[in-house]
């Protein structure tokens, strides 16, 4: 999912929807903001894509200084309106609204808590449970309330919170999601990618770091601390796959660490062959990385039909397949009688590189050597990224072998571990580390180890 949030301009709901815009790319199922006039606030939420959901609003209506949106994409929660963010609460002492954009995994039993005390949960998505929280802990919705609830989470989440007169981001302990600050004259902006900085005209300003609560009102912003600061575990699929090209993820801009990737594997990986083709557009980073390394020629062997959303984000395999097919289509004149590194940023189920291959093939190629740019996804990622069931991950249950099988490629090969981790984190200092469990294994935040390190206020 991703969100936005701005403080501070009399355009904010408006902003809100370039905003969220530019980070269509991470979910389309559905769209939503909610604007402060500093006395109450207003929601327009529906499902669809940001564009179908907003011609339909009435931005005169959604007047306010203030506002957030989201997007989304399922994972946990089921689909429909009701799911649709943000969350919009009303009381006697005032309003607020949230968007999530992560997985709390002890979601389920903290939901059977509140039910045992008598709560009743509208929807199915763990976004409602910080509200439920937040109001068991007091009356008042602030930093306190807020951090004692964030306590009892153990996930990766990012999350925004607006009332008529603040707006709070946090972010988990170990910062697997991200949240960005930026300015924009005198307001304040807040987003998941910083590609939606760009298109506002707004300019990065730091990270929310892990276990930060973020205040930010007229006064301006507070920063204050709900949980001790864990080493960083960025998502490394951030760089693989979810961020668009142009965004600085934890201060590393994406294109560039998705070319660092592509030259280590074509150090790693290199096959004889006379050009280097990317799946279109999340690949061609890496792609060119691939051929700059190899000295081959970087070619546009496979064009993608803008029209089509993407095919992961789709919910059913069904869709997912129908996707790859309305979305790609080879260049005949350029892969016909070539032997060809196919490069693609990762293989989850296997769809698209099956799929591709035998385009390839069809279009007249000799040769079709697949080189993924991350390692083996084996295991379910528990942090919000939709690859949660273990059965549906071709690399969990087949060998390399098998799978180059499968897919149809006369090889194929992956980055290593430690190949795609010297790409993301170039500075260390700054860095820390990424989180790359559903390649790994190796889980930085599981129930049993938050727990243990329970911060107290
Ligand atoms: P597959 O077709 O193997 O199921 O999925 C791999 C394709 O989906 C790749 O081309 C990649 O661009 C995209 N993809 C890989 N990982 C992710 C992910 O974590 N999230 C989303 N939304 N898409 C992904
Ligand atoms: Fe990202 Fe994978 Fe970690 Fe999930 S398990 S947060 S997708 S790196
Ligand atoms: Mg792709």
């Amino acid at each position: 999912c991703i969100m936005f949030g701005i403080w501070g301009h009399e355009k904010a709901a408006e902003l809100t929807y370039y905003g969220l815009h530019s980070l269509q790319h991470r979910g389309q199922e559905g769209a939503g903001i909610v604007v402060s006039n500093g006395e109450k606030l207003e929601l327009h939420k529906d499902t669809g894509l940001v564009n179908d959901v907003f011609s339909r609003a009435n931005f005169p209506e959604l007047l306010g200084n203030a506002a957030i949106g989201h997007v989304r994409y399922s994972t946990n929660g089921t689909k429909g309106i009701d799911n649709v963010q943000p969350l919009l609460f009303r009381s006697q002492t005032g309003s607020m609204a949230l968007a999530l954009d992560g997985n709390i995994m002890n979601g389920q039993k903290l939901r059977g808590e509140l039910e045992d005390e008598g709560s009743i949960l509208q929807t199915s998505s763990d976004t409602e449970l910080l509200a439920h929280l937040i109001r068991r802990n007091g009356h008042e919705v602030n930093e306190e309330t807020i951090a004692r609830a964030l306590q009892q989470f153990v996930g990766a989440y990012a999350y925004l919170i607006i009332k008529e007169d603040k707006m709070y981001a946090a972010l988990d302990s170990s910062g697997i999601r991200a949240l960005s600050i930026g300015r924009l004259g005198d307001s304040y902006v807040v987003a998941s990618e910083t590609c939606a900085f760009d298109q506002i005209g707004a300019t990065f300003e730091r990270e929310v770091m892990p276990g930060e609560l973020v205040t930010i009102s007229d006064e301006g912003i507070k920063s204050t601390r709900f949980s001790i600061r864990e080493p960083r575990k960025m998502c490394a699929m951030e760089y693989v796959y979810l961020s668009r090209p142009d965004s600085d993820v934890n201060y590393v801009n994406v294109h560039a660490s998705r070319k660092r990737m592509g030259k280590e594997l074509a150090k790693e990986a290199p096959a004889d062959a006379d050009i280097v083709i990317g799946v279109p557009d999340s690949s061609i980073s890496a792609a060119i990385g691939y051929a700059e390394q190899s000295g081959l020629p970087y070619e546009m062997g496979i064009i993608k039909n803008r029209y089509v959303g993407r095919t992961f984000i789709q919910p059913s395999q069904e869709l997912r397949e129908q996707g790859v097919r309305m979305k790609l289509a080879p260049v005949r004149g350029i892969v016909e009688g070539k032997r060809i590194i196919m490069i693609d940023d990762s293989i989850v189920r296997g769809t698209t590189s099956k799929r591709i291959v035998q385009m390839l093939k069809d279009a007249g190629a000799k040769e079709v050597h697949v080189r993924i740019a991350s390692p083996a996804i084996q295991h379910p990622c528990h942090y919000g990224i939709d690859m949660s069931t273990r059965e549906e991950l071709i690399a969990a249950n087949n060998t390399e072998d098998e799978i180059a099988e499968i897919i149809g490629a006369d090889s194929l090969a992956y980055l290593s571990d430690t190949g795609l981790e010297e790409a993301i984190v170039k500075d260390k200092t700054i860095n820390q580390g990424v989180c790359m469990a559903c390649m790994t294994g190796k889980y930085p935040v599981t129930e049993e180890k938050k727990l243990d390190s329970k911060f107290t206020t």
